[in-house]
């Protein structure tokens, strides 16, 4: 493993109260006492502040200035956390500077620690250093970007879980069981004579055998419902036009309104906003309408939106109350096919007088919600319904967490193989043959785990993080 020591700024770009620079390595303590001085200035450190060598303690922080000793000029007034090893993050040596959060200083102090033979840090460098070391496992490691990167509480939740060892937990207790079906059958080869108890060996390898793959079905299912949770859900509003789609839009959306983003390429334009909402992250995007016998400019509106419906988790079909159903309602209903569909009933506040909609027997079926967009009447309960259809799926998983897309790659192919293994079991093949199929499911899970992973896998991964961390 590459032992240099690396520094980065941990805090992110731009001007802040505080700005972190973070230094793991063999030599992070020496090269920041090389540039740092005490408080109080002057004043020589008391044994308590101090280990045997007069260095800096463990678990401590320290008040003082970072200054370049060969021009003699200060640079900012900081204080160090300072972590020896194993005790940190990465568990080598740490040192973390909290100095003012002005790009221009931390780029300062940084070029300085450069100065010193540290090397600037590569993304995800700290985070993979703590897994080579055994800090944490790969499924917490990657919890970590999760946990930078989530944008809902649900997300949030998961990625805290994942991070404490939860998917960890349930991904090694599948371990050992594959392990203990493995230990039987290796007993099996090297013991033949022993055939009574072979039976029973098998019987009991068939069961274990069936039992995991359960439970990797189960994480795998986990991922198809749950990844609304790790990505958000695309709810896509739609409707002919001036039944109040843009109006809807804006009222989920209330002052976030000045995130809405114009999708370039399109004429009638379709917009997309990111919102939370019940702890669910979401993705509106108000469509151009799906006119039937469109311009060529009306055309391209059009086709964006039938990209937009095709990718859609859940469709917002929105009718005005105050019209008669028409057939380009009906029309764009049929177009939804079997997405997840709640009909909005819009501008209710004139259904007093003006209820001339009747909905169609197919409509009927899909669940209805009354709003007024103009006067913002109706909205959280869409709102609410939305994350009930979200949460709905998630909870039917059965699972606090959900693998990624990397994680549920690998139980297909642990799946796959086990698969195989209860074949091979209940039509008694050699024991050798069924081995075979073990080792891969176990080398797919130990992958999960980052047990064995190719330094390739770990480039791809850690590559994805932000610099410092
Ligand atoms: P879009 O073409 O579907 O995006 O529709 P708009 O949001 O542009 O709305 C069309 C017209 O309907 C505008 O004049 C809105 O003010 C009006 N409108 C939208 N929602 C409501 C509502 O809930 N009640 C009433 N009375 N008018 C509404």
């Amino acid at each position: 493993m590459d032992s240099s020591t690396i520094a980065a700024v941990a805090t992110p770009e731009g001007t802040g109260g505080i700005g972190v620079i973070r230094v793991s390595g063999p030599d992070a303590i020496t090269a920041v006492a090389a540039v740092f001085r005490r408080a109080p200035f002057g004043q020589k450190p008391s044994d308590s502040d101090t280990d045997a060598s007069g260095g800096f303690k463990s678990w401590r922080m320290y008040l003082g200035h970072i200054f370049d000793p060969v021009s003699g000029t200060l640079i900012d007034e900081v204080i160090l956390a300072v972590m020896r090893a194993p005790y940190s993050y990465t568990r080598e040596d740490v040192v973390e500077i909290q100095a003012h959060g002005g790009s221009r200083v931390l780029e300062k102090i940084l070029n300085l620690l450069i100065s010193y033979g540290i090397r600037p840090a590569q993304p995800g460098e700290f985070t993979r250093r703590a897994f080579i070391n055994g800090r944490v496992d790969l499924t917490q490691a990657e919890a970590v970007a999760d946990l930078i990167n989530a944008r809902s509480d649900a997300s949030l939740d998961m990625a805290v879980s994942q991070m404490t060892g939860q998917l960890s937990n349930v991904v090694s207790s599948i371990r050992q069981s594959l392990v203990s079906v493995l230990g039987s059958l290796e007993a099996a080869i090297d013991f033949p004579e022993a055939a009574g108890d072979e039976m029973d060996d098998a019987g009991q390898g068939l069961r274990l055998s069936i039992e995991v793959l359960q439970q990797i079905n189960q994480l795998r299912e986990a991922y198809e419902s749950g990844r609304f949770l790790r990505q958000g859900v695309q709810a896509v509003i739609i409707g002919r036009p001036n039944v109040g789609k843009s109006s809807l839009m804006n009222c989920l959306l209330n002052q976030q309104r000045a995130i809405v983003t114009e999708i370039a390429g399109t004429t009638r334009d379709c917009i997309e906003a990111f919102l939370t909402t019940r702890g669910v992250s979401m993705v509106v995007a108000d469509t151009a309408g799906l006119r039937r016998d469109p311009d060529p400019i009306e055309r391209l509106g059009i086709e964006k939106t039938q990209e937009y419906m095709a990718s859609a988790d859940i469709v917002l079909h929105v009718l005005d109350v105050s019209l008669p159903l028409d057939d380009e309602d009906v029309a764009i209903y049929e177009q939804l096919m079997d997405k997840p569909v709640v009909i909005v009933i819009n501008k209710t506040d004139l259904a007093g007088h003006e209820k001339v909609l009747h909905l169609s027997p197919a409509m009927e079926e899909a669940p209805c919600m009354a709003v007024s967009a103009l006067h913002g009447t109706g909205i959280d309960e869409l709102k609410q319904r939305i994350a009930d259809m979200v949460f709905s799926s998630v909870a039917s998983a059965g699972h606090g967490f959900i693998p990624n897309w990397r994680q549920k790659c690998l139980l297909d192919q642990a799946a796959e193989a086990v698969s195989k293994v209860i074949a091979g079991l209940e039509n008694q093949r050699l024991p050798e043959l069924v081995s075979i199929d073990l080792h891969e499911a176990i080398s797919a899970i130990d992958e999960i785990t980052g047990k064995y992973v190719e330094t390739d896998v770990l480039d791809e991964i850690f590559s994805r993080y932000c610099v410092g961390k």
